[in-house]
This record gives C-alpha cells, structure tokens and sequence, in this order.
C-alpha cells in the first residue's frame, strides 16, 4: 500500500501537471471508486474546475479546486495515476477514471483491486473529514519529540501497532513503522507509552528521517506502486528490515526476524531492537 513517501512522490510529479489547469473532460467508469456517490455526479462536478493546488495530508491526495471543493483521493491497496501530457494515455484494463485537462494533458486513476477512493467535499466537511482520520504530519515542523511524547502518552498498543494508526500519526504504514523502529532500535512490541524520553526522541528523528528516505528515493516499489511517470521506486532497494528474514542486520550482522504485531507482518533485529 502507497504509505507518505510514495504519495508525496506522486503529489510531486503530478503538482506541475495539473496546477492551474482546468478539467475539460472527467469519467468515472468504475461506481465503487465514488460510492454511494453516482460516478456521474462526481464526474460531472469536476468539469470546469480549475486545479489551485495539489496537496497532500497524511496518505491522501487533495486536489484544490477553484470552486472551494476538493476532491480527496486515497490509493488504499493498489491505486496509482498515469499521465500523459498529450493526451494519448496507454490502454489499461484497470483505469477506473481519466481527467482530461485544457492543457491537452490527461491524468488516469488505474486501480487493480479497486479500494481507493474519490470523495468530493465542500470546504466545511474537508476539514472534520481529515480531522476525525488523521493525527499530525511528520514531516512539519510542528511535529517534535514532545508532540509525539504527548501522543504516546499513557498508550498500552505495541509501539509499531501506534505508528500504524493513522488517527496518531498521519501517513506511516507498514514498510516505514518497521525501518522507523529498527533505526530507533526499539522492539515493536515495546508499549509505546512505556518509552522514556530518550526513547521517544530516537523514535521521532527515526519516522522523519524513514520517511524522508522513502521520498529521496521516490518510494517503493514492491507490486502495484509506479510514479505517474510509470517509472518505480528505489526505496525497495535500501530497506534495513522489511522483507528481509534471515537476512543479515545492517548494524550487527545478525539475523532479521518476522513476527506478527496488530495482524501485520513485522520485520526487525533482535539483537539492535531488545524487548
Ligand atoms: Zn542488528
């Protein structure tokens, strides 16, 4: 699943793209990706909006649009745009929606396992929206040692269980929790609300310093997850636990172990992480 680094990636190559242009032509082929809206309705409403901005908050995408509405896209599983700037977007069985733009470029939304989501929101219910999902950014400067302190404050949930929840922190999955904490050196079962203040400080530089990683290198590439360039990540390439059992730790040479932490899979060295 597309976590912060491969959303920002792909925020980052379509902003240029789609800023300042305006939709000539939307369809939604597939009614899951709207649902229980009519794909028609939302498809109908973005014809003639301008794109102001393409944010980012937490694992979704935001497109600002000059109506004051914004349409909020989440890839869950499999989701991914291609664009083409002029126009011609290859054949795919899986495009559940394309985006024609006054440009002449076109954007597609291609969905596999078809979990993602388009959601239209008035500006009131933007905020409440992303405000009952999500906890801080990261990456902002906001975001210090004491903030996640207080977050974890009095949390009994399994460090790794809390870097998951979306309503804590915003935008950490499964790949960056288990190299977040094994750059820590902190054990994934370890109560997040036991870490003393040492603890919290390592784990806070270690999700920033993960997750910027993940960006440097433009996410990563494991099944689904492609730029809109259609070009893959390289993160894949310099992960110190996830997927890697048996392999030897990048600190100490010893084993990397797999255990299961909240029903997901969780990579990380004994030896560097003790319980
Ligand atoms: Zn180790």
């Amino acid at each position: 699943m597309p976590e912060l680094p491969e959303v920002e990636t792909i925020r980052r190559r379509l902003a240029p793209l789609l800023e300042g242009a305006t939709i000539e032509h939307a369809e939604v082929v597939d009614p899951r990706l709207t649902r229980p809206v009519d794909p028609t309705l939302v498809a109908g409403a973005l014809v003639g909006e301008r794109i102001v901005a393409l944010d980012r908050r937490g694992k979704y995408l935001l497109w600002r649009l000059s109506s004051g509405r914004t349409l909020v896209v989440h890839l869950r599983m499999t989701g991914s745009f291609r664009h083409a700037v002029d126009g011609d977007l290859p054949e795919d069985a899986y495009r559940r929606a394309t985006i024609a733009l006054d440009t002449g470029a076109a954007v597609g939304y291609r969905d596999v396992r078809r979990f993602g989501t388009w959601e239209l929101l008035d500006e009131d219910h933007l905020t409440p929206y992303l405000d009952s999902r999500l906890g801080p950014e990261p990456l902002v400067a906001s975001f210090t040692a004491a903030r996640l302190a207080v977050l974890a404050t009095g949390r009994t949930t399994p460090v790794k269980a809390f870097l998951l929840d979306q309503r804590r922190i915003a935008g950490v999955g499964n790949i960056y929790a288990d190299e977040a904490l094994w750059r820590a050196r902190i054990h994934p079962l370890r109560p997040a609300g036991a870490l003393d203040a040492e603890e919290v400080a390592r784990l806070h530089r270690s999700v920033r310093a993960a997750l910027r990683k993940g960006i440097e290198r433009q996410g990563s590439t494991l099944r689904d997850y492609v730029t809109p360039d259609g070009d893959g990540g390289a993160m894949q390439h310099e992960f110190h636990v996830y997927g890697r059992l048996g392999e030897p730790c990048d600190r100490c040479g010893r084993p990397i172990e797999r255990i299961v932490v909240g029903g997901r899979g969780t990579w990380f060295c004994p030896h560097c992480q003790p319980r």
